[in-house]
């Protein structure tokens, strides 16, 4: 490990992975440092992204996909299921243990250097600019100086705190959430389930997520309300026992999933953050993989041409958020309105949306049908659901 490089980037998740990759193509000299023994564990993720996403950075391969998906069941409250079988798109699950990992090692074959058991606890700061990162590797205190750093070190982002961006996320926006991943369930390997109501997940959705050969990522988010009343666990057990008694446990993963909108700027002079970290994370679903592979990717670019143009300042960094806005963050936003108006539907305005869209033939059904139905129970919602699918 050297003690300066162009870029440090702290945090090896997808976000992080592809900064370092991007960067390292570019020609620079990157140092990724990981907190952990391995990149892309232990896995706190329900694993879930879109064929169209995840192809906009590389090209899927088999070892990540423990499942491919094609279709979406919705449960409301009353049980009524909705399936919807997606038109031109293929879901995956995805095995981040190994996916995770593989994007690593392509930041690496670029050229990038990579160091695991690396604890970044603080900044470097001098005239006001981010200058790099104090750390312990294999239990010695280290300083890196870096032209740029990049913080894609999560949501509970040690980076932005100590850089003095409010990265801490408000309660109202973090749901409590629990995972197991499961064997010995009786599942189709190519749907996902999610239900809804407060029987089932009060403010939030439960979701089944399948990996194949009877395996299966089973988890739940309640809002934070619903949660000091009675625990996420609680339902998520009772969710089992109701329909898997037979189920074995494999892992269990509990904390709060966050649905923020958007952090409105996620840079200093000397410094981006990237992925969770900057709360980009869609707040309606609580996916964060491609926002944070994307941001991830742009922070790259821009530190290159920053480096170029001699030229780290916040002004000049201003170019990362921008494009992050214009090409998603946007519309994370808009998402984050639509999840505040979805909260406030009611079981019987749930049973509502899906006893309607049940009645459409199913080869007729799509998401758009559902947001249509939402819309008439909740009038509010139309602007932000027609900008969403107009795409401005
Ligand atoms: C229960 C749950 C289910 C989810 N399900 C989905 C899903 O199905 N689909 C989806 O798209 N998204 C899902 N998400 C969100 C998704 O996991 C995140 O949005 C995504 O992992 C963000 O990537 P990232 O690179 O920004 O951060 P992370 O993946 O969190 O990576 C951050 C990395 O930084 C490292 N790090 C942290 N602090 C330090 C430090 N101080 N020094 C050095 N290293 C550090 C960590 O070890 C970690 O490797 C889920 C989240 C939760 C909690």
């Amino acid at each position: 490990m050297k003690n300066n490089y162009d870029v440090v980037v702290v945090g090896g998740g997808p976000g992080g992975s592809m900064a370092a990759w991007e960067a390292a193509k570019a020609g620079l000299s990157v140092c990724l440092l990981d907190k952990d023994r391995d990149v892309g564990y232990p896995v706190r993720c329900g694993e879930a992204i879109g064929d169209s996403a995840l192809r906009q950075f590389v090209e899927p391969e088999e070892a990540w996909i423990a499942s491919r998906i094609t279709g979406s069941t919705l449960v409301a409250p009353n049980g009524t299921d909705v399936h919807i079988e997606f038109a031109n798109e293929t879901g995956y699950i995805l095995n981040r243990r190994i996916f995770d990992y593989d994007l690593s090692r392509y930041a690496a074959n670029a050229g990038a250097e990579m160091y695991t058991k690396s604890f970044v606890k603080d900044v470097i700061i001098e005239d006001d600019f981010i200058k790099g990162v104090k750390l312990d590797h294999l239990g010695e205190s280290k300083e890196i100086t870096a032209k740029i750093v990049i913080g894609a070190d999560g949501i509970a982002s040690q980076v932005g705190n100590a850089a003095g961006l409010k990265t801490l996320v408000k309660m109202k926006d973090m749901e409590s959430g629990m995972q197991y991943s499961v064997s010995n369930v009786d599942v189709a390997d190519n749907k996902m389930i999610m239900y809804v109501g407060s029987n089932y997940a009060p403010g939030g959705y439960l979701w089944i997520f399948p990996k194949g050969d009877r395996f299966a990522n089973i988890g739940i988010g309640i809002d934070g309300k619903s949660s000091k009343i009675r625990s996420a666990k609680s339902y998520l057990d009772e969710f089992m026992e109701n329909n898997f008694p037979d189920a074995a446990i494999l892992t269990t993963m509990c904390g709060g999933i966050p649905c923020p909108s958007p952090m409105k700027s996620p840079i200093k002079n000397g410094l981006m953050l990237v992925g969770d970290a900057a709360r980009l994370i869609n707040p309606v679903t609580g996916g964060g993989i491609a926002a944070a592979m994307r941001s991830g990717l742009i922070s790259g670019q821009i530190a290159a041409d920053a480096i170029k143009n001699n030229d780290c300042s916040e002004k000049f960094l201003n170019r990362y958020t921008k494009r992050v806005y214009k090409e998603f963050a946007n519309n994370h936003e808009r998402l984050y309105r639509i999840k505040e108006t979805i909260h406030k539907l009611n079981d019987d305005e749930l049973n509502g949306i899906a006893d309607k869209v049940s009645a459409i033939d199913p080869s007729k059904r799509s998401l758009g049908s559902v947001f249509k139905t939402a819309v008439y129970k909740k009038p509010s919602l139309i602007i932000d659901v027609l900008r969403i699918f107009a795409g401005f």
